[in-house]
């Protein structure tokens, strides 16, 4: 994505693609912003302020590690004091910048983007019970016994199923994984 198409995602209300239907999103940033509260936007009434005092401290340190660096990159570039974060996003979209700083910031963007949606919509997978690793031969691990291999095959956070030849398993335990071609192990074992 360009450096104005990623300042838009993250500062502007946008229109995605959500299950196969296009619909209008509220900006990254402020989902951030909502997560931190733990207030769930366009929520009023008496249980608002209530919530409000729940603060997720994950997004809080994600969301300040954001404002500090945009703030240093915007002071650095302009030679001047930021503004809000969203407004120095904003100019910076906006702007004309030497490619090499483009691309250092894009990248940047690129970064905010992933980290803000990997903790708003953490990745739903397949469990796969009973199905042992080929690469530490186990079904379950740790003190609570949890199922190691999960298999990645949906889309987005409504549980579109991906295109088989997208599939991927994981092993949370060792971290081995396996795309389609490596994956007869599985259908061996599913098959038993
Ligand atoms: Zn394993």
């Amino acid at each position: 994505m360009t450096l104005r198409s990623l300042a838009q995602e993250l500062t502007e209300p946008h229109l995605k693609s959500i299950g196969g239907r296009i619909g209008k999103v509220p900006s990254l940033l402020s989902e951030l912003r909502d997560a931190v509260s733990g207030s769930s936007s366009g929520d009023a009434g008496g249980g608002a302020s209530k919530q409000r005092i729940l603060v997720n401290a994950t997004a809080l340190d994600l969301l300040n590690q954001i404002d500090a660096e945009v703030r240093s990159a915007y002071s650095d570039r302009y030679g001047q004091g930021a503004p809000t974060l969203e407004t120095c996003i904003e100019l910076i979209g906006k702007g004309e910048h030497p490619a090499d700083w483009d691309a250092w910031f894009t990248a940047k963007l690129d970064w905010y983007k992933a980290q803000i949606e990997t903790m708003l919509r953490p990745k739903k997978m397949r469990r796969l019970d009973n199905v042992e690793c080929p690469s530490c031969l186990q079904s379950k691990h740790g003190e609570d016994r949890a199922t190691c291999l999960y298999l990645d095959c949906y889309e987005g956070e409504h549980k579109v199923l991906k295109h088989a030849s997208e599939w991927e398993v994981h092993c949370v335990a060792c971290e081995a994984s396996w795309t389609r071609e490596q994956m007869s192990w599985l259908l061996v074992a599913l098959s038993e």
